[in-house]
């Protein structure tokens, strides 16, 4: 028998019932990082210990290795990641964790605030709420993302800045709803109960129906990226908004994964509209349209398409939709289910693979629908026609090439439809400021923009929305930890240098250098002879060697790597050049051109794809470029939504889950450096002038604001470490905003 030293049993007796303890855990997963646990029996020599996720061990003598003591920061759980005693991945998990299983989704590390989905309705966000959080300073409060929402407010009142809100996170972390809560919550403060508020708030529904569908992941999946700027006038109310888009998925329209839906507004047609008017469209169920069953799924628990699209209807009314062009849209989107049910047959011609359309009522109806001809919809369908040497040459289409042709027409029908939507609401609520008021004028803008993707086959689509997720990761790097360390040193504050990982290399091999792969990808759009192959092959011969940049593993195969700050995807070449072309055929643009249907003409208009400077790929890096450049000169505020399981299901903290998420989004160094850092400051004369009613009346007229500003500081913050006076500037935490404001408002 083994005969234990008091030496070995020593550390067991130092826990008892109730002690909160780290279990390192010995699974070697490389997400694995110890788990809180509570000890439940203690025992002679051994103690019986319960973790986080219910599991229960035996630790004795020979495993107590494997066991510390826990911080009582971390058993108790704080509001502030910047207060964790254990300020390492273990504790930033358990905390949010055990915050999750009290229904206290929001946490902060110092401003930035950190959301769980609850997948269930709290009672956190009623008016009464709204009136709590309103005009309070961050950290006054538990956490919200209401108070995220009227410090956004207060400060561009304050500092006369425009603010943004970043929301990331990945699908079905929250970033839609936590958008939506602000938006509430500034229309609500701005107080009129105008029309121009309620037009805003309508716009979601709209854009929602038409932009959103049940995905695996979320059931109401945003797929569409969306900024919206709301105008406050001089006296910070709301005066209107523009909205603005980013890249809707268009294949949806034709193609749904298992489990999957198309875009909602089609099953909330079918259920919602009378059955004179679907009679009129000559529409009947879900299940009898091949666009609206490929993912094997037609209604979504949770969700009511009858009373949405009731819903959108008014929706549309607010903003302006007459009827006429309700009845437009609802054609369009009739004409695009028949379409998707029209087959063709195989046959042969001087030794071509041809194709004939196959007669039937949907190809009837949709003919008449797009009031075109029928000969000339057959037509255009089965050929196509291509300009050689200045003269237009018609091909036969096989039938799977036919089929093809059809689907890229619905998805250009949809995709115009879909900004023409947009327009449309912006025109409701956008006006222009007038000359006078433009410098008066500020805004709020909120970034809503689909999430990292890795999916088993990843395309064009997906790199798009990997590089935009780039982007924004590259903005938060630069104002959290780049350009925060360099303006410690350019005042002199003393600073250790906090190391971060910074995603610039992926961003400038995906698309900032000569030759980056989004330039590559348009080179060779616009090159008649490049495919996807002589694509492959430039950016292995420029890329090859860098580190972000993984090659094919051999001549055939045609997926290339690249290493983003959320990890490596894998894409498929194949279809680049297509997608980022986004062509139409010229014979399916004439059809449209020829079109008795004046709406198809009209969301058609301007988009003569023959004349359009842009492929997809350059215009989305130009719309990138530009919202970049918008953040840039806005004060922002970062939301990290984070998905606690991938089950929507309420009360269910996938650790591992959480713990990928948070790795990759830096939210360990976000902690580290908000910890050890000043994100406060303001230049001595800002700060004298907004506080310098705290001094004595003798004191106020002081010309010294340097001076000033020490002394006020030392008055209500003390003489602690925890605020710096540089060469121009004075860098306080995050919680001294609050203390200031709040003795501000009492002097
Ligand atoms: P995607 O990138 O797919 O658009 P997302 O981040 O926008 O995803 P949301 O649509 O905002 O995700 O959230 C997904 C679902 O999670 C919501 O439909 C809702 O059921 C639930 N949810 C999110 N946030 C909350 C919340 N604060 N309270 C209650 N439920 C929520
Ligand atoms: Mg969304």
């Amino acid at each position: 028998s083994i005969i234990l030293s008091e030496d070995t049993l020593l550390p067991l007796f130092q826990y008892c019932f109730g002690d909160h303890v780290w279990l390192e855990s010995l699974s070697n997963s490389e997400l694995n990082v110890p788990i809180g646990a509570v000890v439940k029996i203690s025992d002679s020599g051994q103690i019986l210990v319960e973790d986080d996720e219910g599991k229960e061990h035996w630790i004795t003598a020979r495993n107590i290795s494997a066991v510390h003591p826990m911080h009582p920061t971390s058993a108790q759980g704080v509001e502030d990641m910047i207060l964790l005693g254990d300020l390492n991945e273990a504790g930033i998990v358990h905390n949010l964790l055990i915050r999750h299983q009290e229904h206290k989704i929001y946490t902060y590390t110092g401003s930035i605030l950190v959301a769980v989905n609850p997948y269930q309705v709290l009672p956190l966000y009623t008016v009464e709420q709204i009136q709590l959080y309103s005009n309070k300073r961050i950290g006054e409060l538990p956490p919200h993302v209401f108070a995220i929402a009227d410090n956004c407010y207060f400060n561009m009142k304050r500092n006369k800045r425009d603010q943004c809100c970043v929301i990331s996170g990945e699908s079905g972390a929250g970033k839609t709803e936590s958008t939506k809560l602000i938006l509430q919550f500034l229309a609500a403060i701005s107080g009129q109960h105008s029309w121009i508020e309620q037009q805003i708030l309508e716009a979601n529904p709209i854009l929602e129906a038409f932009g959103n569908a049940k995905t695996i992941r979320n059931d109401n999946s945003s797929r569409f990226g969306k900024y919206i700027d709301i105008h406050f006038n001089r006296s910070s109310v709301i005066e209107g908004a523009r909205i603005e888009q980013f890249l809707l998925e268009k294949s949806r329209v034709c193609r749904q994964a298992l489990e999957e839906r198309n875009y909602h507004i089609f099953y909330c047609m079918l259920m919602g509209m009378n059955l004179e008017q679907k009679k009129m469209l000559n529409l009947g169920t879900a299940s009898e349209y091949t666009y609206l069953t490929m993912g094997d799924c037609t209604s979504c628990d949770g969700r009511n398409d009858a009373k949405e699209y009731a819903h959108v209807r008014s929706a549309m009314k607010v903003l302006m939709f007459s009827d006429s062009e309700h009845w437009d849209i609802s054609k369009l989107l009739a004409a695009i289910l028949h379409l998707g049910n029209v087959e063709f047959e195989a046959a042969v011609y001087d030794n071509l693979d041809c194709s004939d359309v196959l007669d039937s009522s949907h190809f009837s109806v949709a003919t008449k629908l797009l009031e075109v001809d029928s000969g000339e919809l057959k037509n255009s369908l089965t050929n196509h026609s291509i300009i050689i040497r200045g003269e237009s040459v018609s091909m036969p289409l096989s039938v799977a090439q036919a089929a093809d042709g059809r689907d890229a027409f619905v998805k250009g029908i949809y995709g115009h439809l879909f900004l023409w939507i947009v327009n449309k609401i912006n025109a409701a609520i956008f006006s222009p400021p007038s000359q006078d008021s433009k410098s008066l004028r500020r805004s709020i803008g909120l970034l809503d923009i689909f999430g990292f993707e890795n999916f088993n086959t990843n395309s064009f689509e997906q790199l798009c929305i990997n590089f935009a997720n780039e982007h924004l990761q590259q903005f938060f790097v630069r104002h959290v930890f780049k350009l925060e360390q360099e303006e410690y040193l350019a005042e002199h504050i003393s600073w250790s240098h906090i190391d971060f990982t910074d995603n610039h290399q992926a961003l400038e091999v995906i698309a900032l250098k000569p030759m980056n792969i989004v330039s590559l990808i348009d080179e060779e759009s616009k090159f008649p002879k490049g495919t996807d192959a002589t694509l492959l092959n430039k950016i292995n011969s420029h890329h090859g060697k860098s580190k972000v940049y993984i090659p094919p593993r051999s001549v055939h195969d045609t997926k290339f790597g690249i290493n983003h700050f959320a990890g490596i995807v894998y894409y498929q070449s194949k279809g680049f050049l297509e997608k980022n072309r986004d062509m139409l055929s010229s014979n399916i643009m004439q059809l449209v051109y020829s079109s008795k249907n004046k709406f198809l003409r009209q969301i058609f208009q301007g988009s003569d794809t023959t004349k359009r400077l842009s492929t997809l790929g350059g215009q989305f890096k130009q719309s990138l470029e530009q919202l970049m450049k918008i953040l840039g000169s806005c004060q922002p505020y970062f939301i990290r939504c984070i998905k606690p399981n991938d089950y929507k299901k309420p009360l269910l903290f996938d650790r591992e889950l959480c713990i990928r998420q948070l790795r990759y989004s830096g939210m360990m160094e976000t902690i580290r450096i908000r910890k050890a850092g000043y994100p406060m400051r303001y230049s001595f004369a800002e700060f004298f002038e907004r506080y310098r009613v705290m001094l004595p009346m003798s004191a106020r007229e002081q010309d010294d604001a340097r001076r000033c500003c020490i002394y006020i500081s030392e008055v209500i913050l003390g003489k602690d470490e925890d605020w710096k006076i540089g060469r121009t500037k004075i860098f306080l935490k995050d919680y001294h905003d609050m203390v200031l404001e709040v003795q501000r408002d009492k002097a």
